[in-house]
């Protein structure tokens, strides 16, 4: 793999998309790129406002992991906050965090969603995610009133990886074709382009490549095209998402050796949306139990933040990570972030694990001046 290719191809990406965007603030009300300086030497505090119900497991195991936020089409303050249960299948919460439906679907590690995918006479929203009960790519349509996920593929697709691992959607805005991303244990990415237009969904592989050693966090750019890739102790890569060149571009100050705020594992990845190009990319550093914010665009580290016990415990040693941008109502104007909890302590004791959340809001403006936030943008938009 020749990384002095890809990283001079993603110089010159950057440079030609600086010069197409030179004024970065495109006339949504609320954001305009800001030059910071990385803050190294702090991190931020916040409180969750927010917690779920534990997850279905013993006290202490390590059950809860992945979360993935879906946005109802009508009403935000409806939408629902999917989260994988390694111990045996995929709950769904209320923005109050409630569990209102479970799907028992097996192992799952890591979920995602993607929307508006065609059936012969339906368009379906559906959640997907890595399942290492038979090392398949699972794929389930979501009921919008209930919550509830019905597998939607002609048949559970086996991965050739070595224990199927981190995943996420992505939608191409070249081709306007939706895939789905799997990482193994192995350090393999396998790419599948999710075929629609019949009764049920069904993947092709369609590429695949090795990083080296254990990835679990993926996140994939709808608008800029890119594949993030936490390598758990290494750092986060970016290549191109479309399946023909997939060479790794290493992000600034995002290993231990860059960027003391950085202490692995790396975890999960998420990306905060706007309508322009910025924006943000976040990471769950587990090791130090805090989260790595970067701007979307350049991909350059601002700082770090970390969820703190109040009325709610904090959170520590997380593994995945959600957030949206999306206004869903007066406890979270400008969206929010969703980070599962590794010790989840309830009146003194220690119950099974659950998901944390906190208003984007109180994010933002933990930063001088505050990150910018488009809660008018609907990434919905992006599925075409
Ligand atoms: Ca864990
Ligand atoms: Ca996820
Ligand atoms: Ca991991
Ligand atoms: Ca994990
Ligand atoms: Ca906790
Ligand atoms: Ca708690």
């Amino acid at each position: 793999m020749n990384s002095l290719k890809a990283a001079i191809a993603l110089f010159v990406m950057i440079l030609l998309s600086c010069s197409e965007n030179e004024n970065v603030n495109d006339g949504s009300s609320d954001f305009v790129y800001v030059e910071r300086t990385p803050i190294t030497d702090t991190v931020f505090s916040v409180e969750a406002d927010v917690e779920t119900d534990a997850v279905e497991a013993s006290s202490g195991s390590d059950a809860a992991d992945d979360p993935a936020f879906w946005l109802h089409p009508d009403n935000p303050s409806l939408s629902i906050i999917y989260g994988s249960n390694k111990k045996g299948g995929i709950a769904a919460y209320n923005l109050e965090g409630e569990e209102i439906a479970y799907a028992e679907a097996g192992r799952i590690n890591n979920v995602d969603v993607a929307y508006n995918l065609k059936l012969k006479d339906r368009v379906i929203d559906v959640c997907g995610g890595t399942n290492r009960t038979n090392n398949t790519l699972d794929i389930f349509e979501i009921n919008p009133e209930t919550g509830e996920l019905m597998f939607v593929l002609q048949n559970q697709v086996v991965s050739k990886v070595n224990e199927v691992y981190g995943f996420c959607f992505y939608h191409s805005p070249h081709s306007n074709k939706n895939y789905a991303f799997l990482c193994g244990k192995d350090g393999v990415i396998e790419q599948y382009e999710i075929i629609e237009g019949n009764d049920r969904l069904d993947l092709s592989l369609v590429n695949s490549f090795d990083i080296g050693t254990q990835p679990e966090g993926l996140a994939a750019d709808h608008k800029h095209g890119r594949l993030y890739i936490g390598e758990e102790n290494k750092c986060i890569w970016v290549v191109n998402a479309e399946p023909d060149d997939n060479n790794p571009f290493k992000l600034e100050l995002s290993s231990e050796s860059d960027n003391e705020n950085i202490d692995y594992d790396i975890e999960g990845l998420t990306i905060y949306y706007t309508s322009g190009d910025h924006g943000f990319l976040i990471a769950s550093s587990q090791g130090n139990s805090t989260f790595a914010v970067y701007d979307r665009f350049y991909n350059k580290y601002i700082g770090s933040f970390e969820i703190i016990d109040g009325s709610i415990d904090g959170n520590t040693g997380t593994d995945g990570i959600d957030v949206i941008n999306m206004n869903l109502g007066a406890e979270f104007p400008t969206g929010i972030f969703i980070a599962q909890d590794d010790r989840n302590i309830d009146n003194g004791k220690t119950e099974p694990q659950n998901f944390k959340f906190v208003s984007w809001e109180k994010i933002s403006n933990l930063f001088e001046p505050p990150l910018m936030t488009d809660p008018k943008f609907n990434i919905r938009s992006f599925f075409k």
